[in-house]
């Protein structure tokens, strides 16, 4: 017979699953934010936010966006105060 939550131990942890390294998260996206590196002056407001960590840095300027994660929230087009991100519908 199949065991049930019931007749697992108590305090027993599950092995199986995973963390956002190993699964790219990138394709939930349904609008694209795009980082427009002329407008920005690195005030780092987007990399603080970003839930998904995908605002990518590099000498400690902003870079880009890492498309493997960013799942699209807009969070960083609404923190950005110099208008440097600009959110548009996935193609
Ligand atoms: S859209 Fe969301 S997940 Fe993507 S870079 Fe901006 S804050 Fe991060
Ligand atoms: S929030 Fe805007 S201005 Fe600030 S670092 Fe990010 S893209 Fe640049």
């Amino acid at each position: 017979m199949k065991e049930g939550w019931k007749d697992l131990p108590i305090g027993c942890t599950i092995e199986k699953g995973g963390t956002s390294r190993d699964f790219k998260t990138g394709d939930w996206r349904s609008e694209r934010p795009e980082f427009l590196k002329d407008k920005c002056n690195n005030c780092l407001l987007c990399f603080i936010y970003c839930p998904d960590d995908a605002i990518l840095m590099k000498d400690d300027k902003v870079v880009g966006i890492d498309y493997d994660y960013c799942k699209g929230c807009g969070i960083c087009e609404k923190v950005c105060t110099a208008k440097a991100i600009e959110t548009k519908p996935e193609r």
